[in-house]
């Protein structure tokens, strides 16, 4: 009751002063976050930090530069503005800005609290040389929706990162919060304000909070109770659209899995972006250890909308086994502002994404060529990447280049990795054991509060398999020689052949066929040095002209991105007419664009091999 009694308090008086908490020293009370989402001012949510009594000289008060799952510095504290540090009287403090993500405050025994002002990432991500992962980002959109990545909002004191939280958030009447984040308990439910507590900061920034009009659907996986909450700006999508095909992935996923310990509940906030305003771009998700948020545009098609969710919340909700429970040192003692990096992304993001693949052919949601065309995709993706780079090396330093501009490749040839380790332990425990046995031994032997030490995780690994494992690690994990994959491959009676496949008229999955003058974002032009489709040769367009129309629309990154958009409806007797730029030749081409074809790899299963050889693959695919 008293809490209760403490919250209506301060609620009366977010701003005002907080005389009497003084007596209570900052590890023996909750450090008080408000956040106001009422009144905004020039985008901004004033943000105001009350911590208890520090009996040190000097404290720091620090935003994050970065957080777990990002592997990029990002530094938060660029968007806290007009920082003030008030004393028990009232009177505004001295303090010293270190560097992008900190403040120091002398005198610190007479801090009472500190206020700011946030600004949000999502509206200023195109003028960015390198914006905030929009699903890391925030969102101030007054009256409309919040997307409340905490660590962009809410900081800690040096030192005292082990503090309990609570938050109080201050909202419009209609709008609702999605979040895994705790609720005050005995706390009563207002329509004005949201109390939620944490018991350290970790948890402050592992449970992000949609603020948005309810669009939620809830369901029950096995034991785990599901809540998908969806912003659509326009109204398209409701969260119910989606709810049977992600019920049905997640179902899978835990059928996959079987007996791994995983949370109680989950929530997936979907916020989906317009593409022709400034909003989120950054596309794709993070990982939580009870949710995750999704960032996707909202102009696309239902179908391929589902099949992206399906891909990524899959992807995300795989974390749960790693890093979430088995992860290293680094990882458990984040250093939110002089973070370590560990060695292991083939596993954190690699065997996380080989598993979104491999669980779709194991549980029969995709059937075997899909699963080998996601695979070719993969050893083209991978291509973009450096194939000589140590991946623990690369891994350790990632924050660094020249591998940070390599990270993508965790994704590519770290599900690659992963997929021959597969196939080697399959093969010499006779299609007994695989990665995912392996990934449970290990969450057996650590777990969410167990780390490994990340110089032994590989000897481990060995130890637990076999002497080949070593030379497989030393060679392509540790070391820097690409893989053969074709040998793999024979392993499990398949073969690589060259065929030709679909793609898109601008982009072959992830890769586009197009790119933009780096000195000028309106000058677009087709690559070079890369296999371009059959809608180019076709339609008589070649490697480094410049698109200066489509069909009667001027080209500029922004055209360009609803002509993409509608690109996906286009069908073969489609006709398109561009102009262009050849050697400042102005040209003009026209006609069908016909379907757009690549000549590409193609797995094949190998006729008239050895049983073992299927069985093994049968093994690897549905074990
Ligand atoms: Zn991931």
């Amino acid at each position: 009751m008293r809490k209760v009694l403490i919250l209506l308090g301060v609620l009366g008086m977010v701003y005002g002063c907080g005389v009497g908490k003084s007596l209570m020293t900052i590890d023996k009370v909750p450090i008080l976050a408000s956040l106001d989402l009422v009144n905004i001012k020039y985008d901004k949510v004033e943000v105001s930090i009350d911590p208890g009594a520090f009996s040190s000289d000097v404290v720091s008060f620090k935003i994050p530069k970065t957080i777990p799952g990002t592997y990029s510095s990002d530094n938060y504290g660029t968007y806290v503005q007009d920082f003030l540090a008030l004393d028990y009287s009232g009177k505004v403090m001295k303090v010293v800005k270190e560097g992008d993500n900190s403040w120091r405050i002398s005198n610190a025994k007479r801090l009472d609290k500190i206020t700011y002002w946030v600004n949000d990432t999502y509206d200023i991500e195109n003028v960015m040389a390198n914006p905030v992962f929009s699903p890391a980002g925030t969102n101030i959109l007054e009256g409309e929706n919040f997307m409340l990545n905490l660590h962009g909002f809410v900081g800690y004191f040096d030192g005292y990162k082990e503090v309990p939280y609570t938050i109080l958030v201050r909202k419009p009447l209609d709008i609702v919060a999605t979040t895994t984040l705790r609720q005050s308990p005995n706390r009563k439910p207002d329509l004005a304000w949201d109390s939620f507590v944490a018991n350290r900061y970790f948890e402050v920034i592992d449970n992000p909070i949609l603020y948005a009009r309810p669009n939620i659907a809830t369901f029950a996986v096995n034991d785990i109770l599901v809540t998908l909450s969806v912003y659509s700006p326009n109204g398209v999508y409701s969260a119910v659209d989606f709810r049977e095909r992600i019920e049905e992935m997640m179902r899978a996923q835990k059928a996959f899995l079987g007996e791994v310990d995983s949370t109680q509940e989950y929530a997936i906030l979907l916020y989906l972006s317009e593409l022709d305003v400034p909003d989120a771009q950054g596309f794709g998700a993070l990982e939580h250890h009870t949710s995750t948020v999704v960032v996707l545009p909202e102009a696309m098609s239902k179908e391929r909308l589902e099949q992206v969710m399906v891909d990524v919340v899959s992807h995300e909700f795989f974390h749960i086994v790693t890093p979430l429970s088995i992860h290293s040192k680094e990882i458990q003692f984040f250093d939110f502002n002089n973070p370590k990096m560990s060695k292991h992304l083939w596993m954190y993001e690699g065997t996380t994404e080989y598993f979104a693949n491999l669980f779709q052919i194991h549980q029969g949601l995709i059937n075997e060529d899909e699963f080998y065309d996601r695979i070719i995709g993969k050893f083209g993706n991978a291509k973009a990447y450096d194939d000589t780079m140590s991946f623990t090396v690369m891994s350790k330093n990632i924050l660094e280049e020249p591998y940070a501009s390599n990270y993508q490749n965790v994704y590519e040839k770290g599900a690659l990795i992963n997929m021959a380790l597969d196939i080697l332990i399959r093969e010499k425990s006779s299609g007994e054991k695989g990665v995912l046995w392996l990934m449970k031994e290990l969450s057996k032997r650590y777990g969410k509060e167990i780390p490994f030490e990340d110089d032994l995780l590989i000897d481990e690994i060995v130890a637990m398999t076999y002497p080949e494992v070593r030379t497989f690690f030393n060679d392509h994990v540790i070391g820097n020689e690409p893989i053969d994959y074709d040998r793999y491959l024979a392993k499990v009676g398949l073969a690589m052949v060259k065929a030709e496949r679909q793609t898109g008229y601008f982009l072959d999955g992830e890769n586009p066929f197009i790119d933009v003058d780096i000195e000028d974002d309106n000058t677009i032009f087709i690559r070079e040095n890369i296999p371009l489709s059959s809608f180019y040769k076709n339609i008589g367009l070649q490697a480094g002209d410049i698109i200066k129309s489509i069909n009667g629309t001027d080209i500029s990154l922004e055209s360009l991105r609803s002509i993409i958009a509608s690109s996906y409806g286009w069908s073969p007797d489609t006709e398109i007419k561009i102009e262009l730029l050849r050697q400042e030749e102005v040209i003009i081409v026209e006609g069908a664009v016909g379907l757009s074809v690549l000549l590409d790899n193609k797995i094949v299963i190998l006729e008239g091999v050895l049983n073992d050889f299927s069985r093994l693959r049968n093994a690897w695919l549905r074990q």
